[in-house]
């Protein structure tokens, strides 16, 4: 038997990483060890170094290809990204399946939906031109977004080239997302490098995707989800028979999607009924907290592609979608008291001491308060019952004071931000068009970073399940916020 020949060598290479990438990435059900996976990398690089003609931009060897970018252009979307209306509870579930029955003339006939988790993360849509990833954008305003193409390349869930699909043009539509595991772990390299936090996984990935580097974004081990097909017709797309954007139905295309390599989101489900909907909407409202990302909701579409050409779109919406959005898991408890915090830049920020509860799997015993503008419109005041909630961020929100007191308890005064640093014992300014108190003592050692590890450790701040990234977070909020601005 001869060699075999570099060609050949080369498509089984590219062909058999994929397969491991899909498995890594998508399934998370890897069948080799990464150093095998590392060695079949290094064998198709040594091939391309030795047969440069062979070299081409979709192969998983140039994921990383650019050197930092100095800004990002400005794009088209093929068909405007509408956003979805929403539906907050059962009966908006039920009243959307009216309107499309009624809007289709279906009269009492159950409509075919197909539910999928609502992915809380930065939309993209990626363009294929003939099987190869072409371009990946942000959404931008829903007409125009942001090319981030050297940045969506570095996302292994994303295949470079679809496997078996169209010629053409077309756009696939899905989500990008930081995994929870990656979200941990890039805070703490954050933490340890001493700079600011992200407050949640939804803000690190937006903040991710517009870094101009796509080498530093390839280490962040982002993840993506792909959930619609947009064929370019005026272009003269063909597909394979086999395997075109199956006519009749949704889940074909989430079907067909899948075969060519592109990422779906696995827990979807074609139900028959708006009854079965709102059943997979209950199961997954508390399941959801098994799931390896963030979900805020099911996004449940009419199954039927030829149903939703009929129903069309509103001028912002279609009306073949609707997000259903879970319940925000709240508890009361008491507000023990209002403390400030000095961050780094000297930015004050209040913050609840409330009496420990336990909310969706942990104890709060603290909660974030945002600043001394934020107390007073809601008016919050030592003593007082109040509701919390837990969003996407890592930690809790206060939402408003239950009134009166379901004890009893009769209110202390308006709560005030202390005229003193409690630190140093400088005097707090504001400006008069910024919301943030600041201490503007510059040696005021509550702005250093080390007695900002004391003062995690500190007994009164010595709550179970509070380690210093919490507390860094809590302090530094307004500064995460500063940070993403940066970017825009
Ligand atoms: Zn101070």
């Amino acid at each position: 038997m001869g060699k075999t020949p570099p060609e050949q060598r080369i498509k089984e290479l590219r062909d058999a990483i994929r397969h491991h990438e899909e498995r890594y990435y998508i399934h998370h059900d890897p069948e080799i060890a990464d150093e095998e996976f590392d060695r079949l990398l290094h064998e198709l690089e040594q091939l391309e170094a030795d047969y440069p003609d062979l070299l081409t931009t979709d192969s998983p060897t140039q994921r990383v290809a650019g050197r930092p970018v100095e800004g990002f252009d400005t794009v088209e979307h093929l068909a405007p990204m509408l956003s979805l209306d929403n539906a907050y509870n059962e009966e908006e579930l039920k009243a959307f399946d009216e309107r499309v029955r009624k809007g289709a003339g279906l009269g009492e006939t159950p409509v075919a939906y197909v539910a999928e988790m609502k992915i809380d993360g930065l939309s993209i849509a990626l363009t294929y031109e003939d099987g190869r990833l072409a371009r990946g954008a942000t959404r931008g305003d829903g007409v125009r977004g942001e090319d981030v193409t050297a940045n969506v390349r570095t996302i292994r869930a994303i295949p470079l080239a679809l496997r078996g699909g169209a010629s053409g043009r077309l756009e696939v539509r899905g989500e990008v997302y930081l995994p929870r595991a990656s979200f941990e772990r890039m805070n703490r390299e954050r933490e340890d490098a001493g700079e600011p936090l992200f407050a949640n996984p939804r803000n690190a990935a937006a903040g991710t995707m517009r870094n101009l580097e796509p080498a530093l974004v390839a280490k962040r081990g982002l993840g993506a989800f792909t959930y619609q097909i947009v064929v370019d017709s005026s272009c003269g797309v063909r597909l394979q028979p086999d395997q075109g954007p199956p006519k009749g139905g949704h889940h074909k295309a989430l079907t067909a999607m899948r075969e060519w390599g592109l990422p779906v989101e696995s827990h979807w489900r074609r139900c028959e009924s708006i009854e079965a909907v709102v059943a997979f909407c209950r199961d997954w409202a508390d399941k959801r907290q098994t799931l390896d990302f963030d979900t805020d909701g099911v996004v449940v579409k009419v199954d039927d592609l030829a149903l939703r050409e009929r129903l069309g779109t509103t001028a912002k919406f279609p009306r073949w979608a609707t997000a259903f959005k879970f319940p925000a898991q709240q508890a009361t408890t008491d507000l023990e008291k209002i403390e400030v915090n000095v961050g780094r830049t000297g930015a004050v920020t209040p913050y609840a001491v409330l009496t420990p509860v336990f909310l969706a799997g942990s104890t709060i015993s603290m909660a974030t308060l945002h600043n001394a503008e934020d107390v007073a419109r809601k008016d919050l005041r030592p003593g007082d019952r109040v509701l919390i909630e837990k969003g996407g961020d890592v930690i809790p929100k206060v939402v408003k004071a239950i009134l009166p007191h379901p004890d009893g308890k009769p209110r202390s005064d308006p709560w005030r931000m202390p005229a003193r640093c409690p630190e140093c014992d400088s005097e707090l300014r504001r400006d008069e068009d910024e919301v943030v108190w600041r201490c503007e003592n510059t040696s005021c050692p509550a702005r250093l970073r080390r007695s900002l590890e004391h003062f995690a450790s500190r007994s009164a701040m010595n709550i179970e399940g509070l380690g210093a990234s919490l507390v860094d977070q809590l302090i530094e909020q307004r500064l995460v916020h500063d940070f993403a601005d940066l970017y825009h």
